[in-house]
């Protein structure tokens, strides 16, 4: 008893002193998993506002995601990108988080595309002639009888569509804190073969995360996770501003993200535009679009892996 609280106080204070920065510990970036978001019968969002281009969500991150795996091969040699999808197939979200956490990804990067309800409004495109009844009654008694005297009025004819949204810009979504439990059950399905970044003993990457100091560690993993997180979507954020685009910030929903807890790893999903503003569902079906997005992403995976790869490599063990 005693003996297992003493190693569990050990592995909490080198642990908890790891997860003070985000970049406190060089660790390699070798793989980096992209998602296109949806796919197949799953279609995501589709354009609807009056004059849109009808583009569907399932589409345009299957574009942006091959885009953003070919300049990662480009740029980033020495990593392995994976992709979940290169077709228009479906996929859950449980199959897109097994497909990253079989690779034994790093980073976790799904693509998306917003849309908002959007109000509807009516315009008036003519008239048309009607004919309505006017009701009178005659005689008294058994002998009352109805007259029905037909006449003629114009009524208005409208026409309904739906109007766009003046909201447009990328935004970067984190999974929710109040969620960590999610990410540490996918931290802890990795039983007994934990890579435990900058340890090299193998006895110490055995966890059984069953046990008190097990679950403690998994706790601070899935907080460091938050922290890298939160580090590459704030630095897609930043390559975004740079391009003159609305960059919307880094989020979380109340509702949770399911691929984002469910993985075991850093990971973010990125709503690169809006299909329900014409300006940004204009610049998503764009290959000029798509490409600018693909690089944008790939620029701040860049600075992303430098801070990781570089960070503290002196004081490394
Ligand atoms: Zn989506």
């Amino acid at each position: 008893m005693l003996k297992t609280n003493f190693v569990f106080i050990i592995f909490l204070f080198s642990f908890t002193a790891f997860t003070n920065t985000a970049t406190a510990q060089p660790k390699k970036i070798k793989t980096i998993v992209v998602d296109a978001g949806h796919g197949g019968s799953d279609v995501g969002a589709v354009g609807n506002y009056e004059g849109s281009l009808r583009a569907r969500e399932k589409d345009i991150t299957l574009a942006i995601s091959l885009k953003l795996a070919d300049e990662l091969r480009k740029q980033l040699p020495d990593v392995t990108i994976v992709t979940t999808r290169t077709t228009d197939i479906y996929q859950s979200p449980r199959e897109k988080a097994n497909i990253a956490n079989q690779a034994n990804g790093d980073l976790f990067l799904c693509i998306h595309a917003d849309a908002v309800n959007l109000k509807t409004g009516s315009r008036q495109v003519g008239t048309r002639e009607v004919t309505r009844y006017k009701v009178t009654y005659k005689g008294k008694g058994k002998s009352r009888k109805k007259i029905s005297t037909p006449y003629k009025v114009t009524q208005p004819v409208y026409e309904y569509y739906k109007i766009p949204t003046t909201r447009k810009g990328t935004s970067v979504f984190l999974f929710a804190p109040h969620k960590t439990g999610d990410k540490l059950k996918a931290i802890s399905q990795e039983e007994g073969d934990f890579d435990l970044e900058g340890h090299d003993d193998p006895a110490e990457a055995k966890i059984d995360f069953n046990s008190p100091e097990g679950r403690a560690i998994a706790q601070v993993y899935a907080k460091r996770f938050q922290e890298k997180s939160d580090l590459i979507g704030t630095l897609v954020n930043e390559e975004v501003a740079k391009t003159g685009r609305n960059a919307l910030g880094v989020k979380q929903r109340q509702v949770g993200i399911w691929v984002l807890q469910a993985t075991n790893m850093p990971a973010i999903l990125i709503e690169t535009g809006f299909i329900s503003n014409p300006e940004d569902e204009r610049y998503l079906v764009s290959e000029a679009g798509q490409q600018e997005l693909a690089e944008v992403i790939t620029r701040a995976v860049i600075r992303y892996k430098a801070l990781m790869e570089n960070a503290n490599t002196t004081t490394a063990n």
